[in-house]
């Protein structure tokens, strides 16, 4: 018994707490008059006593820090300790002979009345928690403890309840839930998805906006994209934040869904915060727990808005773009026409003038020089007439922006042709640095062949796949379509500028692939036509990423 009364009702069995107070009882030789009471009820022979010391049993008993009362089977009180008097207000002879009804604040539910006392009747030991009322009238919540004291034959001679007012711990408790409660609400009714992660970066608390980003982008736990994108955007900075707790905002990250879903944005902003360790050892040893939270705002309309403008601006710096790059590959054409027969014209002066001389011959010759040089000169004329190709600028480029902005620039050619386009960008990709005009041009070019192929061919199915994805430090890019293909034997000679696939090239100069060779060569950079496709035509470029 006097474990148990220090456990305070913590954690024992019936047949242990049984044998205690058994055992307890036993010891008992001579009395304080109240306890003394309870020998004379019990059958069990005071030659059993073990020893303990009487006086020490009932010291403890009447000092135990919890309220103790002890009743016979009918709840009548016969026995209560100084903390009972404390907790409940009544003095022993106030209660004793009075049922611990007395206590009951009658709104407690006749279902835990039920419960306590078919546990009770069936010799078990029973804890709960009920409403009392303190002799002044006043409500506390207590957490009571019931255990059955048998005899020999194990009959229930006397009931030992104790209990604890509990009230401050509920209010901390209802306190602690109503803050969650009203953390959550506001969280939940927050208009931006927010996740808060702990340092495993396992999500402790989300809310509705966040919850519907899973079903929107059909993903499990968007937070690990998000991560993701954040640390590709952040780099190296991220190892900064992590480490120095610091947060950041305004963070645009793009996710890209791929299949027919067009890309969305959000901007990102993360907080970490910390909290002491409430597990038991660290207790003196006080931990700190790192939380992130982030929020994720979608501002997808405002960039498509940007976009639209954008492509706009493009369309513009395209068309001037187009209007020289299509004068420099017209004057590049004349002077490739002139140059050849120019040189023949040379070399056959070459030839007369190492033969014979007569005058006529001396005439033809002169002729033919005169020819050569004002052919030279024309030549020269339609150098100086050559616009100057744009400066190379590199920056970091993001593939798919290029890509996705290619196809929005040929959007109208496309829908005209009756041409379907499968992009598919990979969900995660790092920038690189590059030219993201030149880039666009290239891919432009590229849709473009695709288009005058498939045209050309009359292709039946009418399909441009456009796909990009990376492989370790490498970023590939794929634009295949369903016309004719090349031939194997040509599949290098297509780079060459000047050379022309079909009898018929219209107004095109053949300078079409050599522009994008340059392209990828300005980005060391790799361009090679898919042997394996065989449903047309697919070129495959990839562009290394620099690890700076
Ligand atoms: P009651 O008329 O007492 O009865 C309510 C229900 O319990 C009924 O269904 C009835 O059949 C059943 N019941 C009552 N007495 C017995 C019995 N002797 N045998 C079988 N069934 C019975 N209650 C508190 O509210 N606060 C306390 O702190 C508290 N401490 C207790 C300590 C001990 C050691 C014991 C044995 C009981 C304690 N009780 C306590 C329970 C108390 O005795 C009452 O049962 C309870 O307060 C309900 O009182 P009531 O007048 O509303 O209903």
């Amino acid at each position: 018994m006097l474990a148990y009364l220090m456990d305070a009702g913590v954690g024992l069995m019936g047949s242990e707490i049984r044998w205690r107070l058994e055992q307890a009882l036993l010891s008992v030789e001579h009395g304080a008059e109240r306890i003394a009471n309870l020998s004379g009820v019990c059958q069990m022979p005071l030659s059993q006593t073990v020893g303990l010391p009487f006086h020490l049993f009932v010291e403890t008993v009447e000092q135990a820090p919890v309220a103790i009362s002890i009743t016979d089977p009918k709840a009548n009180i016969v026995y209560v300790n100084s903390a009972f008097t404390e907790v409940t207000g009544y003095a022993p002879e106030e209660c004793v002979g009075l049922n611990e009804s007395m206590l009951s604040d009658k709104n407690t539910p006749a279902t835990v009345y039920r419960d306590l006392w078919s546990t009770l009747l069936s010799k078990r030991l029973w804890r709960g928690t009920l409403v009392n009322r303190h002799k002044d009238g006043r409500r506390y919540v207590a957490e009571l403890t019931v255990a059955p004291m048998l005899d020999a034959n194990s009959n229930v001679t006397h009931y030992i309840g104790m209990h604890r007012d509990v009230t401050d711990i509920y209010g901390l408790e209802q306190e602690v839930k109503n803050q969650k409660a009203l953390t959550e609400t506001v969280v939940d009714s927050m208009p931006v998805a927010a996740v808060l992660l702990d340092e495993d970066y396992r999500v402790i608390l989300d809310n509705q906006r966040y919850k519907g980003l899973t079903s929107e982008l059909g993903v499990v736990e968007p937070i690990k994209k998000f991560l993701d994108l954040l640390r590709q955007e952040l780099g190296m900075a991220w190892e900064k934040y992590l480490r120095g707790g610091l947060g950041f905002k305004d963070r645009e990250l793009r996710y890209d869904p791929g299949g027919a879903r067009s890309a969305r944005w959000f901007s990102c902003a993360g907080t970490w915060f910390q909290e002491g360790d409430i597990a038991a050892d660290s207790y003196f040893n006080q931990r700190r727990k790192h939380y992130l939270l982030l929020t994720l705002t979608e501002i997808t309309q405002q960039k498509r808005q940007q976009e639209e403008i954008r492509l706009s601006a493009l369309k513009t710096l395209n068309a001037e773009e187009e209007k020289t790059q299509s004068l420099r590959e017209t004057l590049s054409g004349v002077i490739h026409r002139i140059q050849g027969p120019m040189n023949q014209l040379a070399a056959m002066a070459g030839l007369m003038s190492r033969r014979a001389m007569d005058t006529q011959n001396a005439a033809l010759v002169a002729t033919l020089d005169q020819v050569i040089a004002s052919s030279r000169e024309t030549i020269t004329m339609l150098q100086h007439c050559m616009p100057e190709p744009t400066q190379l600028r590199k920056a970091p480029v993001d593939l798919n922006q290029v890509v996705h902005e290619a196809i929005l620039l040929m959007r109208d050619r496309l829908l005209a042709s009756g041409i379907v386009v499968d992009w598919q960008p990979s969900p995660l990709l790092p920038s690189f640095a590059g030219d993201d005009k030149r880039l666009r041009g290239m891919f432009k070019q590229l849709i473009e062949n695709a288009v005058n192929a498939m045209n050309e061919a009359h292709a039946r199915n009418r399909e441009i796949r456009l796909s990009t994805w990376q492989e370790h430090d490498t970023l590939h890019a794929a634009v295949a379509d369903t016309g004719p293909g090349i031939p194997e034997d040509l599949r290098t000679r297509v780079f060459e500028p000047f050379f022309f696939l079909r009898a018929s090239p219209g107004p095109q100069v053949g300078m079409g692939l050599a522009m994008v060779q340059d392209v990828v060569n300005q980005h060391d950079g790799l361009i090679s036509i898919d042997p394996e496709y065989r449903d047309g035509c697919r070129i495959h470029i990839q562009f290394p990423r620099s690890r700076d």
